[in-house]
């Protein structure tokens, strides 16, 4: 198993590399997660004893409490890091591989939003089911950073 793990924000300004084994992966149901991600939940990944390095850029922060700082893209807005005395945790969801870094645990429950827990019952469709209502996706150009380390970008020319 491979214990690299690499990730960025969505228009690839910031990217991380993570060296070392992530056992620690979680959602967080809490308010203040809630609102860094715009989300129901924040999926984080603890970085532990395993090296985190950014290898483009930097998040900017905020200073979401007085022990907690919130890491993200300045550029894209993409929600990055957890920081805390205890340790950093990055947002799964921008792991290159977010299927390697499954959650095993749940906090935060308080502030659990009372239909998470009924989000696989509703319809579902591909997104390409929807072409019909939305024909712009028929020739969509995608400016997200792909999901693999890149020497530059965006892309010259
Ligand atoms: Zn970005
Ligand atoms: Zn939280």
């Amino acid at each position: 198993m491979s214990q690299i793990h690499s990730g960025g924000c969505q228009c690839g300004a910031v990217r991380f590399r993570i060296a070392g084994a992530l056992k620690d992966s979680s959602i967080c149901h809490c308010r203040m997660c809630q609102k860094a991600f715009g989300a129901y939940y924040a999926p984080l990944v603890s970085t532990r004893a395993a090296e985190l390095t950014w290898t483009r850029g930097a998040p900017k922060r905020f200073q979401s409490s007085n022990h907690v700082q919130r890491g993200f893209c300045e550029n894209c807005g993409t929600p990055l890091t957890y920081e805390a005395a205890d340790g950093i945790a990055v947002a799964a969801g921008a792991f290159d591989d977010p299927a390697s870094v499954p959650p095993t645990i749940q906090y935060g429950i308080e502030g659990k939003l009372p239909f998470v827990d009924h989000l696989h019952e509703l319809p579902a469709w591909q997104t390409m089911d929807d072409i019909e209502a939305a024909p712009f996706l028929a020739d969509i150009v995608s400016h997200q950073h792909p999901d693999h380390d890149t020497d530059g970008w965006p892309k010259e020319g």
